[in-house]
């Protein structure tokens, strides 16, 4: 039997990057995933076809997040399809636009904080009623919350980070009862469609993954890797944990 034969996972933002392995992980691994996405459906519904190639099942559903009732047009849509959920990944986030504190306007500030605490917030709320016992809930933040002052030009981007870091908290006390276990996972320096934008050159790429302990950047299969963990049955004795997934990058 697969590892998550008979559970049902959404993961947010699962179109591409981080998100899209993590969908290709659970789904592989026998889930039926709903496959969100904001505008890109071509790249949701590739993924959605490696799901159901690999033998598993998978759905796409579409919500912008991060704006006034994104959360119960996200589950209107999931509730269409599928009946209850086992596993959440709160995946979607965004770096700020604005940088550094002097750059940034009350609304640069409220759009990170939208999407990176406001919209799993209230997803997670949404999805509390429908997650089942024993269910799974992984936030993936970043190692910047814990080390602000590395990059201080990212600091609304921390702070938000941080208050998905509480949320982890709050919320694994609360669910605990119910055996639901909920995590954060914190990557470092990912190879995705943001950082390639950020290391333009081969000679930042190397200098990035020379932070990490082990000397290269993280691959978005890396953080489904701990995320599928976190997930599974092995995991059930880890809640309200900040599981370091950066390579070592922050010591
Ligand atoms: P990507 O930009 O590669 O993927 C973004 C995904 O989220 C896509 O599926 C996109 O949908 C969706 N998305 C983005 N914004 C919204 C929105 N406002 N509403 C709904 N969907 C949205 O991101 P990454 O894989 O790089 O990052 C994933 C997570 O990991 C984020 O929370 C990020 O903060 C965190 N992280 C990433 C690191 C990295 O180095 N990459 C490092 C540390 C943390 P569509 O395709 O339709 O646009």
């Amino acid at each position: 039997m697969k590892t998550f034969e008979g559970k049902t996972a959404l993961v947010t933002g699962s179109s591409r990057g981080i998100g899209r392995s993590v969908a290709l992980r659970l789904g592989q691994e026998g889930a039926r995933v709903a496959v969100h996405y904001r505008s890109n459906e071509a790249a949701a519904k590739e993924v959605v076809a490696a799901i159901d190639a690999a033998g598993g099942s998978a759905f796409t559903i579409q919500a912008e997040l991060g704006v006034p009732g994104d959360a119960e047009a996200l589950f209107d849509q999931f509730d269409r399809i599928a009946d209850g959920l086992d596993i959440l990944v709160n995946n979607v986030g965004a770096e700020p636009a604005e940088i550094g504190i002097g750059e940034t306007t009350e609304g640069g500030f409220d759009a990170v904080f939208a999407v990176n605490v406001k919209a799993p917030f209230f997803v997670t709320k949404q999805a509390m009623s429908r997650l089942r016992d024993g269910g799974r809930i992984v936030n993936i933040s970043s190692g910047i919350s814990r080390s602000a002052s590395s990059q201080p030009e990212y600091v609304t981007y921390a702070m938000a980070k941080s208050g998905l870091d509480t949320l982890t908290a709050a919320l694994a006390k609360q669910l605990g009862p119910r055996g639901i276990t909920v995590n954060t996972v914190a990557p470092g320096l990912v190879e995705t469609e943001p950082t390639a934008a950020k290391l333009f050159s081969e000679e930042a790429r190397q200098f990035a993954a020379s932070l990490a302990c082990l000397g290269r950047l993280g691959q978005p299969e890396d953080i489904a890797a701990v995320v599928a963990f976190l997930a599974s049955a092995d995991g059930g004795w880890v809640t309200g944990q900040w599981l370091d997934a950066s390579g070592g990058m922050l010591l």
